[in-house]
């Protein structure tokens, strides 16, 4: 399973200078699958200097020369996508099937839009009089979540590379193991030692050093709000560029015209995607008055049939959530909300039966939820459904923008244009129309309180290059 047992710094592999290590537990069997070092200050230092060391060169490679760099990389991940689909099921839970088609994939499409955008971007322009380069911001600290964790990964270094900044990522300590992989992927794809660089570690210990170190020009973070709160204002206090990627709670709104069968089945779909561990997720559906125990019912029946199961068969479409931890903050809040006034339509805190040992989630829908309810402000992030009422349209947009979170969202009507007008109320920064289809060239980030900056795409790419301009 475990490829490297190093860390990735200067193009080596190498152990924590402290000697500590980590162990990474499989969350469907409880039993631990590998060990990575517990970096500390020392190898971030470490790994940023090799960085910085790197940076005057690769700043100055020629894009096109960068787009092939990427362009290895991509076809690296590309060819171990076996390796990764099982990493990922091993270290996050994450059914084989969804681990092939989503975690192993995804980067990969990624990796390819910055290989080519690394060559097409335009990175002088004229101005009027002027001049304007765009020049990489510099040493990227990259600091990234377990829930799609090689995503996560090459939405940060593959634009950052692309744009001729250098990269020190500390992965999530539960997923580690790809990172490793992905470091293996980009030694092979012939990036120059200290262009990219790993260091694995805790986030109050490695991620913390990373944040505060002084030879670190920008900060891009995805997790939660809270850590977000802290690198925002490190970043803010060091004046330096600052990219985050936080939570949700985000809006699935079923207009009365739309086709209820189809959204609801989708939307939860949706929920249940990663065992619900999806920042993006639409963990909040609204329903119109007059349907909603319709599609309470549809909801509860679509949601059973989502069985919590072994991850690596292939039939298993429910793994467990990452961690025991994960669990219990879950059920937690199906508890909550129970107290609160929500009812049961599926699921519940108990755990799954049959299930002996994993870290198992009922999948969850929860009916009767209203607005102040903490399960419809919170996010869960576990297999857990909320279904609001709502009595018209106003009353729906109210609801779907009564949330601290802006993430993403979904409109579902009978024509595009009619959820389109309520998409442009949404105050969110990634909308579906009537199911939408995944663009990797889209950016993606948050409104209000899920983020600063966007990813993916062009957007993405720009997040990493600062402006100078010459005057003639
Ligand atoms: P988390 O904030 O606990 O951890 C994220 C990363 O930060 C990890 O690498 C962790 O080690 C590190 N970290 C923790 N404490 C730190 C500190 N004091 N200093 C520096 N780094 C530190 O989040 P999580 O539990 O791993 O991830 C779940 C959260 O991530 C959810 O809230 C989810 O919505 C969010 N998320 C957002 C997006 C997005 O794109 N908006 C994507 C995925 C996940």
């Amino acid at each position: 399973m475990q490829a490297h047992n190093g860390m990735y710094i200067d193009g080596e592999w190498r152990p924590a200078a402290g000697g500590g290590t980590i162990e990474v537990v499989n969350p469907a069997t409880e039993e631990v699958i590998g060990a990575v070092p517990a970096g500390t200050a020392e190898d971030v230092d470490a790994a940023v200097r090799a960085a910085r060391a790197a940076l005057p060169a690769w700043a100055a490679t020629p894009p096109a020369e960068r787009a092939a760099r990427i362009g290895a990389l991509r076809d690296a991940l590309a060819a171990r996508r076996e390796a990764i689909a099982a990493t990922v099921t091993a270290e996050l839970g994450a059914p084989l099937s969804f681990s092939q088609a989503v975690h192993a994939d995804l980067p990969v499409t990624v990796a390819g839009t910055y290989a080519a955008l690394a060559a097409e971007h335009p990175f002088e322009e004229e101005l009027g009089t002027s001049r304007v380069l765009h020049e990489p911001v510099g040493v990227v600290g990259a600091i990234t979540p377990w829930n799609y964790p090689l995503h996560q990964i090459v939405a940060k270094a593959a634009p950052a590379l692309a744009a001729g900044c250098t990269v020190v990522l500390k992965p999530a300590e539960d997923t580690p193991l790809v990172a490793q992989l992905f470091a293996e992927a980009v030694a092979e794809a012939g990036l120059p030692a200290g262009a990219f660089n790993l260091v694995t570690g805790l986030g109050p210990v490695a991620g913390q050093a990373l944040a505060e170190h002084e030879g670190v020009d920008m900060l891009s973070f995805t997790g939660s709000t809270a850590v977000g709160r802290r690198i925002g204002a490190l970043a803010g206090g060091a004046v330096k560029r600052v990219a985050l990627e936080l939570g949700g709670k985000s809006a699935n709104v079923i207009l009365p015209s739309a086709d209820l069968v189809k959204a609801v089945k989708i939307g939860v779909g949706n929920v249940m995607a990663n065992a619900g561990q999806t920042c993006s997720a639409w963990t909040r559906m609204l329903v119109h008055a007059d349907r909603y125990d319709e599609a309470v019912e549809i909801a509860a029946a679509a949601a059973a049939k989502y069985v919590p199961g072994d991850p690596t068969d292939p039939a298993t479409r429910l793994g467990p959530v990452v961690s025991a931890a994960q669990r219990e903050r879950v059920t937690g809040y199906v508890r909550t909300g129970i107290a609160e006034g929500a009812a049961v339509a599926a699921g519940g805190p108990e755990a799954p039966e049959g299930v002996e040992r994993g870290y198992y989630v009922r999948p969850t829908v929860l009916a009767g939820v209203t607005p102040g309810m903490t399960v419809a402000r919170e996010e869960i992030f576990g297999p857990v459904l909320c279904v609001m009422r709502y009595e018209d349209t106003e009353d729906a947009v109210r609801i779907a923008n009564d949330s601290e979170y802006g993430l993403a969202g979904a409109v579902w009507a009978a024509d595009d244009e009619e959820a389109i007008a309520v998409a442009r109320r949404l105050q969110t920064g990634q909308v579906d129309v009537n199911g939408g289809r995944f663009n990797p060239l889209a950016p993606f980030g948050g409104y209000k309180r899920s983020g600063v900056g966007r990813e993916l795409g062009p957007h993405g790419l720009t997040e990493y290059l600062q402006t100078k301009s010459l005057q003639f």
